[in-house]
């Protein structure tokens, strides 16, 4: 099943009315303005999380917005035009947490496809050499480093998008400091509503 953007109704380069229609031979129908005829595609949009850990630890903001107000999340946001993925997790960590993370630091963690919401969520991992100094930004409740049995399950927010087990499981990873990659779906029309796939990482090639 694919979604359109239900808000499409006039044309971001005219102003002109738009109706659905197939471009040439394409497989799907497209908003196409009917005064200029600009055709208008929508896609998936990239979001980027940084998974920030020291010692047994790891960096979490409590969201002060919905989705998920009150509940814990590491930082994460939308990618801006003209970053990477890397600039981007070390954007949203520095305003989210005011901890600043170099984006040579971090590494892939892992790939979340979320296709009924058309997003991508991309993971990215950075070990902290000490105890961070916190300052908590304007989508952030609170800030902290948390251990595992900080919080409870409950609190963590989109728990949805995680597996039963996935806390417990980035917790042994971080402690043992053997990480995989993880290549993740929840959702879509498949007969399973979430696949995951990991891959043990040895070490960079270079
Ligand atoms: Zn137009």
């Amino acid at each position: 099943m694919h979604s359109y953007n239900p808000r499409m109704k006039y044309c971001s380069a005219c102003g002109g009315p738009v109706a659905l229609q197939i471009v040439d031979d394409d497989a799907r129908p497209r908003f196409v303005c009917q005064s200029c005829m600009a055709a208008h595609y929508s896609n998936p949009k990239v979001l980027v999380a940084c998974l920030a850990y020291h010692g047994d630890r790891i960096l979490l903001c409590r969201r002060a917005r919905e989705p998920g107000r009150g509940l814990w999340a590491i930082p994460a946001g939308f990618m801006e035009d003209g970053e990477s993925i890397e600039q981007a997790a070390a954007r949203e960590t520095a305003e989210e947490t005011g901890v600043d993370i170099q984006p040579r630091d971090l590494l892939l963690y892992s790939v979340l496809s979320l296709p009924e919401m058309n997003q991508i969520y991309v993971t990215l991992r950075a070990e902290l050499s000490c105890m961070p100094e916190i300052k908590a930004g304007p989508e952030s409740l609170e800030v902290r480093m948390i251990g595992e049995t900080d919080i409870r399950r409950d609190e963590w927010a989109f728990a949805s998008l995680l597996e039963n087990n996935r806390p417990s499981e980035l917790f042994r990873e971080i402690r043992s400091g053997r990480f995989a990659i993880h290549q993740m779906r929840l959702g879509g029309s498949f007969e399973d509503r979430y696949a995951t796939r990991s891959f043990r990482v040895t070490e960079p090639i270079r």
